[in-house]
């Protein structure tokens, strides 16, 4: 179908990203973290790439599932159960296809899986931080301010853009940077960062 295809190229578009970000991912997580991040992610997405074999005759919420399962067996850190599972969980929103509608659930269930499992309010300097201004942007774009999808997305982009500037005088008071106190502080989040390259490629490769 042109869904599966659209997802099968938006996959490889975000895989070879993250694979140009990996040593900028890593050096962000050196930083205030671990310096795995970038490896974290290409790991995830090199294996997600990998599937495209399998995508062939999966409807699009299944497809979506199984990249969340592969990020989950994949990614390993903090990272992998924030992304592939709230991924896996939310793809239930997309059962029948993807439209304005269903992309707006997916985007919530996302945005309310990852403040779930981790537990971050907007401000604890992760992922958060980007997702919350991108998820609130996209659906406020579509239901209130009647915008075509890829608008939408484009304005949640420049939302996830400034929300990970926002992270940078953060001190951070969840994940792995919590343990560095004032000294997170002036450093970009790395998976805030990874969140803005995913939402990018996305967008590029549906405009
Ligand atoms: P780890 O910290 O286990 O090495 P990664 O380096 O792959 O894992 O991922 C780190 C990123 O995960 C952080 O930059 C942050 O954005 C995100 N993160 C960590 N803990 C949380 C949390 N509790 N809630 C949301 N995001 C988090
Ligand atoms: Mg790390
Ligand atoms: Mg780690």
């Amino acid at each position: 179908s042109v869904q599966r295809e659209a997802l099968v190229a938006a996959v490889e578009n975000v895989a070879a990203r993250i694979e140009s970000e990996k040593s900028h991912l890593t050096d962000l997580d050196s930083a205030i973290g671990d310096a795995d991040h970038g490896n974290n992610m290409h790991r995830g997405f090199q294996a997600v790439a990998e599937k495209t074999d399998e995508f062939e005759g999966m409807d699009v919420d299944e497809l979506v599932k199984t990249i969340g399962t592969t990020i989950i067996g994949n990614v390993g850190g903090a990272a992998g159960p924030l992304y592939g599972g709230s991924i896996m969980t939310a793809s239930q929103e997309l059962e029948g296809g993807i439209t304005a509608e269903t992309s707006v659930a997916f985007a919530e269930a996302y945005l309310e899986k990852v403040k779930d499992r981790g537990d971050a309010p907007v401000g604890a300097k992760t992922m958060v931080d980007a997702l919350t201004p991108a998820v609130h942007t996209y659906k406020k774009s579509i239901e209130h301010d009647d915008l075509p999808p890829l608008t939408a997305l484009a304005k949640a982009v420049d939302a996830a853009e400034r929300g990970v500037n926002f992270t940078v005088p953060l001190r951070a008071s969840k994940g792995r940077a919590s343990f560095l106190g004032w000294r997170s502080v002036g450093h970009q989040d790395p998976g805030a960062t990874s969140t803005l390259f995913i939402l990018e490629e996305i967008l590029d490769t549906a405009s």
